[in-house]
């Protein structure tokens, strides 16, 4: 289909037709460039980690329940840092950007709900509103628009709205907000009150959202609880900030950078702690200082073993563990179904349970009723041009947000030093079959499977064919159990682990 172009080289004066205001005789005039082709300015990842390029792209009308929007500001998270660094060739060329603002500058067919003019935030985990999981209230994971963060085109067409010279450049998490302009489906399009800055609710589009939002939709946080806060960056801070205006009683901050304390503190986090200047383990160390456990812990990182650490910082029967970091790495958590028989939960959750195009709009009148704060997370404004200084601010771990006229980041340096580990690497083969061992099923004992009780390790050949994961499940398996009983302990796991290595280099 060819379309008419049009050049849009200064970004920041909008197209007249949609910069008056409605003045009560019908709805705004289309902009000049609906229905054409735009040619704006956008950062474009050529490769992985490789500096971002600004390029003149060709951006497509929107097609058929679709909107295109004119990004105003936009934020940098660190998911846009991890999908930078992906190795896959293929996903590139691609703009990132995910957390962004701006306004509805034309939409496609069928829409109802937006038009030109609308002040809009962007969002990776759509809501359709009529499905049966958007219908509820107990999922954000819209049937057909849920986040798939694969995904490279637009759903309507599986082709991208986004070229240079006629070569396609493909879209990131539903909202490549890193574009002067950009193409969304309409389920992924909050609106927004127009009253509202859109260089500080560009922030709500993901880190805010997740934290605060898990805070309110998946938990029962209240006047007396307790939490624990793993990693206090955005989320972390977000997460923070909804316990405290929720009358949590104790907020514990964990992460090993000491210099966000400060900044923790001033957003409700009541006491901070460092790893690093521990010898026991973090989730001993809560437990020690919440008589017990937790009532909540968030992880808010993306970290197996600080998940692991969060799961036990919670109490027994109550605690629950919610989930928000992103760990892409193929590891996997160690639990036994037992740990769960103590009550203790885990809940995991995108975009802190929040239905974007219903929710959204609500955290924005928050932030307007300043119950909830927004320009605390920014660190640093910068220019668009200079998206990658923002990248390295990221990488280096100074900032939170930074914002686009702006650009926004978060970061992270919180690695966790008290949980042995096998690695994946020593997984395949692990052990061979002669060696593996196995357990005594529980219900092959008549008794009580109490800790110490009927288990044995059994260190024949079980003679199902056992999958990889399996083997790894059974030596997690082992930590499980404390020093009293008379299997395996932390140890004695470390001391498997060892021979698994050992056995697999003869
Ligand atoms: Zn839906
Ligand atoms: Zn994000």
């Amino acid at each position: 289909m060819e379309t008419e172009h049009v050049k849009q080289t200064d970004s920041l004066p909008l197209p007249e037709s949609f910069q008056s205001k409605d003045n009560g005789e019908g709805p705004l005039l289309p902009a000049e460039t609906a229905g054409k082709t735009i040619t704006c300015k956008a950062a474009v990842a050529w490769g992985a980690k490789r500096a971002l390029v600004i390029e003149e792209v060709q951006v497509d009308p929107p097609n058929t329940m679709e909107v295109r929007i004119k990004i105003t500001h936009t934020s940098l998270c660190h998911t846009d840092l991890s999908f930078w660094m992906v190795e896959e060739e293929s996903t590139f060329p691609r703009i990132l950007g995910h957390e962004g603002a701006g306004i509805v500058e034309s939409v496609g067919e069928g829409i109802t709900d937006l038009m030109p003019g609308d002040h809009v935030i962007p969002f990776f985990t759509g809501e359709c509103g009529n499905c049966v999981f958007c219908k509820s209230k107990k999922t954000n994971q819209c049937e057909k628009f849920k986040i798939d963060l694969t995904r490279r085109l637009m759903r309507s067409d599986e082709k991208t709205r986004f070229s240079i010279g006629g070569k396609p450049v493909y879209h990131f998490m539903a909202t490549s907000t890193f574009s002067e302009y950009t193409v969304v489906d309409y389920a992924c399009v909050a609106k927004i009150d127009p009253e509202a800055p859109l260089d500080k609710v560009c922030l709500l589009g993901c880190g805010i959202a997740t934290g605060f939002g898990a805070v309110m939709n998946l938990t029962e946080i209240g006047q007396g609880s307790t939490v624990a806060v793993f990693g206090l960056g955005t989320v972390g801070l977000a997460v923070a900030q909804g316990a405290s205006l929720r009358g949590a009683s104790t907020i514990i901050g964990i992460d090993t950078n000491p210099h966000k304390f400060t900044k923790a503190k001033a957003m409700g986090v009541t006491e901070c702690i460092n790893p690093k200047e521990y010898e026991k383990p973090i989730q001993d160390v809560i437990r020690d200082m919440s008589n017990g456990g937790v009532d909540y812990s968030f992880e808010c990182i993306g970290n197996t073993d600080v998940l692991y650490q969060a799961f036990f910082s919670t109490n027994e029967p109550l605690g629950l563990t919610v989930l928000l970091g992103l760990d892409t790495s193929p590891r996997k958590i160690c639990l036994h179904p037992l740990d769960l028989f103590s009550g203790r939960r885990i809940v995991a959750s995108i975009l802190g349970g929040v239905k974007g195009k219903s929710q959204l709009p609500q955290l924005v009148d928050k932030f307007m009723h300043k119950e909830l704060d927004v320009e605390e997370f920014i660190t640093h404004t910068l220019p668009f041009s200079e998206v990658n200084k923002a990248f390295d601010l990221l990488l280096e771990g100074n900032c939170l947000r930074l914002s686009r006229n702006g650009l926004i980041g978060d970061c992270f340096e919180y690695s966790p030093t008290d949980m042995p580990h096998i690695d994946s690497e020593t997984k395949p083969g692990l052990l061979s079959k002669e060696v593996m061992p196995t357990f005594s099923p529980i219900n092959q004992s008549s008794k009580n499977c109490t800790q110490n009780s009927e288990f044995e390790i059994d260190v024949s050949c079980e003679e199902d064919d056992m999958g990889m994961s399996e083997v790894d499940d059974m030596l997690c398996w082992d930590e499980v159990f404390t020093k009293e009983t008379q299997f395996p302990d932390y140890n004695g796991l470390l001391e498997m682990s060892e021979m698994a290595k050992s056995l697999e280099s003869n």
